[in-house]
Order: structure tokens, then sequence, then C-alpha cells
């Protein structure tokens, strides 16, 4: 299988990690949309929000929580920030490796693109 995110996960493509855990992986996003836009990321292969099981519960609830601590860490928990997942086609999805977007350090619109 050949999957960008998994290449990053292995370090077969090298990338700054901006947090790390058993669970999830974080890095900067290549194509920024906002001042701060990162990827959290499953270290396990789950190509789309449609392939998670029960199993992955656990792992989901971390990558909000890494959501919430990159947040603090970068000063915008207050200000606020844009959590974004998209899904197959319609959702605008790109990489077939889950993945949350973080973005913040902009006013965000409404209703999405
Ligand atoms: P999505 O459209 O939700 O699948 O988002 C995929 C995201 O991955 C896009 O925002 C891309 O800019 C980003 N991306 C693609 N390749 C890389 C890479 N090598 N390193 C970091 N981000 C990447
Ligand atoms: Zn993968």
């Amino acid at each position: 299988m050949d999957c960008l995110f998994c290449h990053i996960i292995n370090k077969t493509l090298a990338t700054e990690f901006v947090y790390e855990d058993d669970l999830v992986v974080a890095f900067n996003d290549i194509h920024p949309k906002a001042p701060i836009h990162q990827l959290i990321i499953p270290k396990k292969h789950i190509a789309t929000i449609n392939d998670l099981t029960n199993e992955d519960a656990q792992m989901i609830g971390r990558l909000y929580l890494t959501a919430k601590e990159l947040a603090k860490q970068q000063g915008v928990a207050d200000t606020g920030y844009r959590l974004v997942m998209n899904c197959n086609k319609h959702g605008g999805q790109e990489v077939y490796h889950l993945h949350l977007h973080f973005l913040a350090k902009r006013q965000m619109t409404w209703p999405p693109g």
C-alpha cells in the first residue's frame, strides 16, 4: 500500500512532527489554508471516517485532545480555531489516511466552501 501519510509516520518521507504520542502524530500542512494549519493523524492506517470501528474510539478521542493541546500551546484556545475532517469526494478528501485539520489565527467563515 502506498500511502503518503504512512510514509510520513514511517519517516520514509521526512516531516517534522509538532506532536507525537503512541496513537497520533501532528505536523504542518504543506499548503496551509490559515496562518496555523496542522494535520493530526492516527499512526494506524485508516482510509476514511467510514472505515472506523469501535476499537478506534480511543484514537478518535486522542485526535481531539491533541487539537485542544495544540490550541493551548500555540495561544489560540481563547481566540478559537476550526477542526475539519473531510470524508470521500463530496467531503473534499484528497489523502485517504484519516486526518483532522487544525486551522487557526484567522477568522473562519460559515458556510464552508
Ligand atoms: P484532505 O483534502 O482533507 O484530504 O487534506 C489533505 C491535506 O494534506 C491537504 O491540506 C494537503 O495540503 C496536505 N498535504 C498533502 N501532502 C502533504 C505533505 N507531504 N505534508 C503535509 N501536508 C500534506
Ligand atoms: Zn496511511
